[in-house]
């Protein structure tokens, strides 16, 4: 088992993790990524909330709740082990603010009742023995509904018919991509193949596996067999899992997102998220980065075929203007220091990247199955380990239970 030959698909927040986290077991393991560099994908351009599962309210069995809470809690701690270092000077310095939207698939009354609900199963996981820290105390999470001169210090808009503070914590995606790239280019025992793209997997007769990639890198091929292969491949997962005859577990989408990333000093919005729908949030992380998004000024191309709409989702120089402009137009309507931006920022731009998810339809749909998360999986098949990441915020947490699957510890 320790002379395995281990390939990871996908230099993202799993895959560099499950390679750094079989490094730290002794393995050695090849990582191949399409980019030219790792982390440039959604593991960059998010706005790394680390999900306790309070935005779920519109799955009220709690059963993403549920999958979500033990990698939430399990996030600082695993990646601060990796990073050698805390992660506060990254993270949203106070309790996020949760909006009712007056269009919100969940009304205020049934927001409530659902966050308390969470709030008592994070402060229950987060008192067992064993949990690592969370960004702030999680065993004494509760949440606590805004006065009416509060909000109104948070928006000026009536379409927000409640709020509430939510002891949820988000993460600069962008300095921790930049932070763990490093780590995993210093990382003697992980061999790195960038611009290297996998179409597919070929089971040998001896069992072993083989990469298949894009024509111009065929001589990956010769570098194999494999005895593990890991698929982290995101929204490149599917495609390549059906070269094995592996599908989803159930109906599936693609969309891209896209967002305004900014960077400044001083003030600036408040962290606020509306809920729950095709709304907005906008992020204030402690070193000074923005995150602003408006669902339907981002969202720049969906699909549910294998393969996502990658030619729909160019980001182009215009396109990139115009969300950045319909972004801030929507979130000003709630946050009036939105339109001061300019004004403590040096730094602005627009990015974004894909999210998979099993389940479809239209987030303004209470009925769409796009409101449960739950259904995320793993399959492995004789050394075959494909797995769907979900969140961000659970990779580390998913990648100690890959690396527990492949070098499990003596
Ligand atoms: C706008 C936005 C907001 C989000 N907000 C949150 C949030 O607040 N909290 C949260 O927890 N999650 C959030 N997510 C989801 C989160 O970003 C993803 O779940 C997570 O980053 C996926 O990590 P990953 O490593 O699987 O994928 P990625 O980071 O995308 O890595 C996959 C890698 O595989 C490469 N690749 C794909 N196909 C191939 C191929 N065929 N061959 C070679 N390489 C390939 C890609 O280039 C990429 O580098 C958000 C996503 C978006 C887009």
């Amino acid at each position: 088992m320790n002379r395995d030959r281990i390939a990871i698909l996908g230099g993202g927040m799993l895959g560099v993790c499950t390679a750094l986290e079989l490094a730290r077991r002794g393995r050695r393991v090849t990582l191949i990524e399409g980019a030219a560099d790792v982390l440039q994908g959604a593991s960059r351009w998010s706005e790394g909330k680390i999900h306790l599962g309070f935005l779920y309210a519109g799955d009220p069995t709690l059963g993403t709740a549920k999958r979500l809470i033990p990698g939430g809690l399990a996030f600082a701690g695993l990646v601060s082990r990796i990073l050698g270092r805390g992660l506060q000077e990254f993270a949203t310095a106070e309790d996020e603010i949760f909006l009712v939207h007056r269009e919100s698939v969940v009304d205020a009354a049934a927001f409530e009742a659902y966050a308390q609900r969470t709030a008592s199963l994070v402060r229950e996981a987060a008192s067992r023995a064993g949990t690592l820290p969370y960004l702030t105390d999680a065993s004494r999470t509760s949440i606590r509904l805004l006065s009416a001169s509060e909000l109104s210090e948070v928006t000026c808009s009536d379409e927000v018919i409640a709020g509430y503070r939510v002891p949820e914590r988000s993460i600069s995606t962008v300095a921790i991509a930049n932070l763990m790239q490093q780590t995993v280019l210093d990382e003697p025992l992980v061999d790195i193949h960038t611009d290297t793209w996998v179409t597919g997997v070929r089971r040998r007769s001896d069992g072993r596996l083989e990469l298949v990639t894009a024509a111009e890198h065929r001589a990956l091929v010769h570098d194999g067999p494999f005895d593990v292969v890991i698929n982290a491949l995101w929204e490149g997962r599917p495609a390549v899992d059906a070269t094995l005859g592996i599908h989803p577990p159930g109906p599936w989408s693609h969309r891209f997102r896209a967002a305004v990333f900014a960077r400044g000093s001083g003030a600036g919005p408040l962290s606020a998220v509306l809920c729950t729908g095709p709304f907005g949030d906008v992020k204030r992380y402690a070193d000074g980065r923005l995150y602003l998004s408006w669902y339907a000024s981002g969202l720049l191309a969906q699909g549910d075929n294998i393969e996502p709409p990658r030619e729909s989702a160019i980001l182009t120089s215009a396109r990139r203007d115009d969300i950045l402009k319909r972004t801030l137009e929507s979130l000003a309507k709630f946050f009036p220091a939105v339109r001061r931006l300019n004004e403590y920022t040096d730094e602005i731009g627009v990015n974004g990247g894909w999210v998979y998810a099993v389940g479809q339809g239209s987030l303004a749909d209470g009925a769409s199955t796009l409101h449960r998360r739950d259904r995320f999986n793993m399959t492995i098949d004789r050394g075959y380990i494909s797995v769907d990441t979900a969140k961000y915020s659970i990779a580390p947490w998913l990648a100690v239970r890959i690396a527990e699957i492949v070098a499990p510890a003596s």
